[in-house]
């Protein structure tokens, strides 16, 4: 039957071939949306292994968080920018738990997660998520979730104002428009938590900052953050 079923697949796999999201080559039976060649080259910041990184720093100064992490370095041609764009703007879902798996892999095996309760997708605003029909934050945190056993919590914190696209904007206009733009829907599943919020790629900060200064509104909460790329400078 085995033999059967790998021959099915076979001959599905001639009819419609399963690509890698990250650079376009086949994937073999047991590669799933990268092939291994991009799981392998796929620059890692390894930042989760070091309390004083780059994204922790981007942070110095304007909110207080934990800890700061990032997957992946974000660049032009990164294999990383052109997965989350396929995410993103082409619509395909399966990538975003994907790499949510493949980090949280690489989290547990480190003390990045000690001591966080819960895990908390930086929301888009509904009129958004009607036009995407999904948030990518979301289903990172599902990948996450997945490979930490972690809960996620998509209700609590909410985004109440749509913002203009943050990419021709300096850093100080691109901090007010973030300011004031989430709200807390229900504070009492984050009460006392230590909540790692997650967004999907790390520019300047300011969204995520905006989120943070929100959630510490809540009491006795902790915030760390995590995302799967960082802009590289
Ligand atoms: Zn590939």
């Amino acid at each position: 039957m085995s033999y059967l079923s790998d021959l099915w697949d076979d001959i599905l796999s001639l009819l419609f071939p399963r690509l890698c999201y990250a650079c376009g080559n086949h994937l073999m039976r047991n590669e799933k949306v990268i092939c291994t060649d991009c799981y392998v080259l796929i620059p890692r910041t390894n930042y989760h292994l070091e309390n004083d990184n780059e994204v922790a720093r981007l942070f110095w100064g304007r909110c207080r968080i934990e800890r700061a992490a990032a997957f992946s370095f974000y660049n032009r041609d990164s294999r990383i920018r052109k997965l989350i764009h396929n995410l993103k703007y082409k619509g395909i879902k399966e990538i975003g738990p994907e790499l949510g798996r493949i980090y949280g892999y690489s989290l547990i095996k480190s003390e990045f997660l000690s001591g966080i309760d819960i895990i908390v997708p930086v929301p888009l605003h509904l009129s958004k998520i009607r036009i995407r029909g999904f948030n990518q934050s979301e289903l990172i945190c599902d990948g996450l979730s997945e490979a930490t056993g972690l809960p996620v919590d998509k209700e609590s914190l909410r985004r109440i104002t749509v913002t203009a696209t943050q990419t021709r904007k300096s850093r100080y206009e691109r901090w007010v428009n973030v300011e004031g733009i989430f709200n807390i829907a229900e504070s009492s599943r984050l009460e006392g938590k230590h909540v790692l919020l997650v967004d999907d790629v790390i520019t300047t900060g300011s969204t995520l900052e905006s989120c943070v200064n929100e959630l510490m509104k809540i009491e006795g909460v902790k915030v760390s953050v995590a995302a799967l790329a960082v802009a590289a400078n």
